[in-house]
């Protein structure tokens, strides 16, 4: 270990190290100034590479290594040999093209690279004609500062389809509204047919209702993303719990003439976990099956499991298909398929289902089969 009076020392000869080039002659001082400027280059996050006026590469650092993906760069290189910009149609761009062309200092955040096993990554690259060297006489050439934005692209553009998704979804039920409403009013005033103006405003409700709904599932969603959801663990009567998810969707079963089973393991236990995040998610499972079921039935099950309680959501509805069971959990994924498309839905349901199945430490898995029927099960594990 350094005692202090060493400690002094080394700082002395620090110090007269540092006052060593102003004695020294000029070509010192120039490699002095080259190695600092090295590593400094070095300790960049950003990726630098520094071509001639012809494209060949004269300098890079570590981090355009990284963000190349490749393990190194021979001085020379064309700089399109590591370098391959892509378009965001993949389409092979003509780098070496690019950067000759640039005649002052450009900026994009549009260009992907390809790497060799097949991801893409979206970057920044600047792009700056530069003289190396000093004053005129110096060799031109340019310098390039590549950052890995692949990130930060995905959500903007995550963001920019969540506006745009929102704001389709929500124009459909308010131009609806507006139209039911308008009619209500027009039929008041015209011919006050009291069943006419109950019909256009009955359409209205159900509208509300449906902007209500999306308007708990985005907030649902935003909360369990923050992580601020109430998750008071308590205990639950499993039993109990299901039979008052009957009585709840029995109305709605019964309007699409469904019958509405539950099938319940006799030694159901209490089940130790966040009463909301159980309740939302089963409740999104029911309604799904009902809205996604035009005849037959629809059952909720619910059995002891060691270590917790496994609920299962059984439908005779259309099903799934088995390469849209692997999205259905996706942020607004809905199924291309018609009959899909005859229902109202945001496609949040199932992603704020997952979500609060993670914060609740619950397992789902999903079976099902394309005009038969889906299962959804869910193992909620006791918490302490
Ligand atoms: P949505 O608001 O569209 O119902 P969800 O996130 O709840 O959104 O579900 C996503 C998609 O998964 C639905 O649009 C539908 O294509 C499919 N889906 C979910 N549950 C069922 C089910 N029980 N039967 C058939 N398809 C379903």
């Amino acid at each position: 270990m350094l005692n202090f009076k060493n400690n002094v020392k080394i700082m002395l000869m620090a110090s007269k190290t540092n006052t060593k080039p102003r004695t020294k002659t000029g070509s010192v001082q120039a490699v002095l100034d080259h190695e600092r400027l090295n590593s400094l280059i070095n300790s960049m996050a950003d990726g630098v590479i520094a071509t001639d006026e012809e494209g060949k590469i004269v300098l890079y650092n570590a981090a355009a290594l990284d963000v190349l993906d490749v393990n190194s760069i021979q001085k020379g290189d064309p700089i399109e040999k590591v370098l391959k910009l892509t378009n965001e149609n993949n389409d092979l761009l003509d780098t070496k093209g690019i950067i000759l062309n640039t005649k002052i200092q450009t900026i994009s955040r549009d260009y992907k690279i390809n790497y060799t096993d097949g991801s893409v990554i979206s970057i920044y690259l600047s792009i700056s004609p530069v003289h190396h060297g000093y004053g005129k006489e110096g060799d031109k050439g340019f310098v390039l500062i590549i950052r890995d934005i692949t990130r930060e692209k995905s959500l903007e553009e995550e963001r920019d389809e969540f506006i745009s998704v929102i704001s389709h979804e929500l124009r459909t039920p308010v131009a609806i509204t507006e139209g039911a409403v308008g009619n209500a009013l027009f039929l008041a005033e015209k011919t006050g047919d009291v069943e006419k103006i109950k019909e256009a405003l009955d359409n209205a409700h159900k509208q509300a209702i449906y902007l209500e709904d999306m308007i708990n599932d985005l907030s649902t969603l935003s909360r369990a993303e923050r992580g601020v959801l109430d998750n008071n663990i308590e205990d639950i009567n499993a039993h109990e719990f299901v039979e008052s998810l009957q009585s709840l969707y029995q109305p709605d079963a019964e309007k699409k003439g469904l019958k509405l089973y539950i099938d319940v393991d006799p030694k159901l236990e209490i089940l130790r976990s966040a009463k909301l995040y159980v309740q939302e998610i089963m409740q999104n499972f029911i309604t799904n099956s009902i809205k996604y079921t035009e005849k037959g039935s629809v059952t909720i099950s619910a059995k002891a499991v060691e270590g917790g309680v496994q609920f299962s959501v059984t439908d005779t509805g259309i099903g799934i298909s088995k390469s849209d069971q692997a999205r259905v959990f996706d942020k607004f994924f809905r199924s291309e398929d018609y009959h899909t498309r005859q229902q109202n839905g945001t496609g949040l349901g199932l992603h704020v289902t997952k979500k609060l199945a993670q914060l609740a430490q619950a397992k789902i898995t999903l079976e099902s089969e394309l005009g038969k029927g889906s299962t959804f099960t869910i193992f909620f594990p006791n918490l302490k």
